[in-house]
């Protein structure tokens, strides 16, 4: 399958990790939008939000214990990077108007400035 996030996670593309676990990882983005810019990723390939629906993972984790587990790594890796003081944003973006460009589910911890809203 012709994934980039599925490649990165078998090891066979490079990435600079910050976690990783039988679950999850978190790389840094390659084109970082903020200071840090760090995207947590299942290893399981699901395309976008819009097919999770409640789908048991495969491994015996549904999709929703997954979408908790993305969170709360989320959470974890900013307090490992130092941004739980100042604060972060988590993004998700589906699909063609969310501008999602990656076709597998992930989530942008982005930090080290003030962001804004609106979004762009
Ligand atoms: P999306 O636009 O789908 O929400 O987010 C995809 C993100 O993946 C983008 O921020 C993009 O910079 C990042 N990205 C795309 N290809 C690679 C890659 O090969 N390695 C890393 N580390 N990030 C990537
Ligand atoms: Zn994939």
């Amino acid at each position: 399958m012709e994934c980039i996030f599925c490649k990165i996670a078998e090891g066979k593309l490079p990435a600079d990790f910050v976690f990783k676990d039988g679950d999850v990882f978190a790389i840094r983005d390659a084109h970082p939008m903020a200071p840090t810019h760090i995207l947590i990723i299942p290893r399981k390939h699901i395309p976008s939000l819009v097919e999770l629906s409640g789908d048991p993972a495969g491994n015996g984790t549904s999709n929703s214990v997954l979408i908790s587990k993305m969170v709360s790594t989320a959470v974890e890796v900013a307090e490992k990077v130092s941004l739980s003081k100042r604060g972060f944003r988590l993004v998700w973006n589906c699909r063609a108007d969310g501008g999602q460009t990656v076709e597998h589910i992930h989530l942008h911890l982005l930090g080290g400035r003030q962001m804004k809203w609106p979004p762009g």
